[in-house]
């Protein structure tokens, strides 16, 4: 399998190429030249398979001959050590639960699988590779616990101080070993900045072979494919269902559509976006105009030009119609959201966290329209994570999870700097 730039000035590349350079240098996404077929065997018979063997079958064909089969299979055990449930919240909704990794996040899965590809391929080779990452939160957790102790690889995370939840900031900080956590006096975008910066400096890309981990890497966006087929193999339903996910870069979504077109059952898609609609606007209108990221509950969908929607669009062959009557887009408020929360705990005592609840409602309002159909949101964070916004929501503290407790025990170790590019130069150069 090759990939090509879907700005299509670089040359095609391979899976471990991609994986190597993230971004292709004319700046555009890698993109398969063409989407694999599931076999015959695979749709007749996963819902009788392992986790492992599916997603086997699934990945293979995009990795190529860059991973041997036992070396992926190992990657594959290693990235999906968890359980995936699928929850009845409603008569007709339900929640696939991506949260019960390492960190909570469903970006646990891609983090684990780049992290082990990277390491595979970095394998004999001289120079050590500097994972370089800026995170607003949930990606630098998944990140560092993604990367720990993979060897040749040593990884330097950017956040911004004060601004990530306690737990968040314990996720990053409190690994050593390889994962250095840089904590910078200044915003999430001075983060991005500074990593933008080192890419372009030549003094550091001479002297150090440097990477990004960010969430555009194939590596980290293929594997999302997995979570779909989990999610059928346990749907005991006659009617393939609708399946509605919390967006903001809009990887996940764009790898279930993958699935969806390698083979995979699926009535519907939702798009569930919060207040940053520029996906819903594009939906309506036929308009895409990104604009400035607006703050809301579901931080971590707070994205006002989505990398991944030229996946999208290239996946549709950018006809608008084909792609609108495969996906429907819905904006909640934050308002709406809180009020959701309360109710579903109270009613149904199933707690969702801010971006699975705007998944929910966007599913509901889709089922109102479309009676006797049933269908699944993505539960894309553990509750617990956010718990500073829901426990005065539903009234209560809400229970830790071991992971948690076991991290407030750990002490943080952070480097302080502010957001001059000569600091982060000289550190990254003094390791
Ligand atoms: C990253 C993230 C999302 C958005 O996923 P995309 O693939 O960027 O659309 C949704 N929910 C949570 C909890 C996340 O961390």
């Amino acid at each position: 399998m090759l990939y090509y730039s879907t700005n299509k000035q670089s040359p095609k590349v391979n899976f471990k190429e991609a994986t190597i350079l993230g971004q292709a240098p004319d700046r555009g996404l890698y993109y398969p030249e063409r989407i694999p077929t599931l076999s015959k065997d695979f749709v007749s018979n996963y819902k009788g398979w392992s986790n492992q063997a599916i997603a086997f079958q699934m990945i293979r064909p995009y990795v190529g001959d860059t991973i041997p089969p036992v070396m992926l299979n190992k990657i594959i055990a290693e990235t999906i050590n968890f359980e995936f449930p699928l929850v009845q919240v409603d008569e007709n909704i339900f929640a696939l639960e991506l949260f019960h990794g390492p960190t909570l996040a469903f970006k646990d899965v891609g983090a684990r699988f780049m992290s082990r590809c990277l390491g595979h391929f970095v394998r004999g080779m001289k120079k050590e590779v500097t994972v370089l990452v800026a995170t607003s939160g949930d990606t630098g957790g998944a990140v560092a616990s993604g990367f720990y102790e993979v060897e040749g690889v040593s990884v330097v995370i950017l956040y911004p101080s004060g601004k990530v939840s306690n737990t968040q900031e314990l996720q990053l900080t409190t690994n050593g070993k390889n994962i250095k956590a840089l904590e910078v006096s200044g915003t999430f975008d001075d983060c991005q900045q500074l990593v933008k910066q080192a890419f372009a400096d030549s003094d550091l890309t001479k002297q150090l072979f440097l990477t990004s981990a960010n969430s555009i890497n194939v590596a980290r966006w293929l594997p999302q494919q997995f979570y779909y087929a989990f999610a059928l193999k346990q749907w005991k339903e006659k009617n393939p269902p609708v399946i509605a996910v919390p967006s903001g870069n809009f990887g996940n979504l764009c790898a279930g559509l993958l699935a969806y077109k390698s083979g995979l059952p699926v009535q519907h898609f939702i798009a569930a976006c919060n207040a940053n609609d520029v996906v819903p606007n594009y939906f309506r209108s036929g308009d895409y105009k990104p604009k400035p990221a607006i703050s809301t509950l579901s931080n971590a969908m707070d994205v006002g030009n989505p990398s991944n929607f030229i996946r999208i669009l290239e996946l549709f062959n950018h006809q608008f119609n084909s792609l609108k009557n495969a996906i429907t887009s819905y904006s909640i408020s934050d308002e709406t959201t809180k009020q959701v929360i309360r109710q579903v705990y109270a009613e149904q005592q199933y707690l969702l966290d801010p971006h699975g609840a705007v998944g929910y409602i966007s599913l509901k309002e889709y089922l109102r329209n479309h009676e006797a159909i049933k269908g699944i949101f993505l539960g894309t964070a553990h509750p617990v994570k956010f718990h500073d916004a829901i426990e005065p929501l539903i009234g209560k503290d809400i229970d830790l999870p071991g992971s948690v407790e076991h991290l407030l025990e750990k002490k943080k170790h952070s480097i302080k700097m502010d957001p001059e590019f000569s600091n982060l130069k000289e550190i990254l150069l003094s390791q």
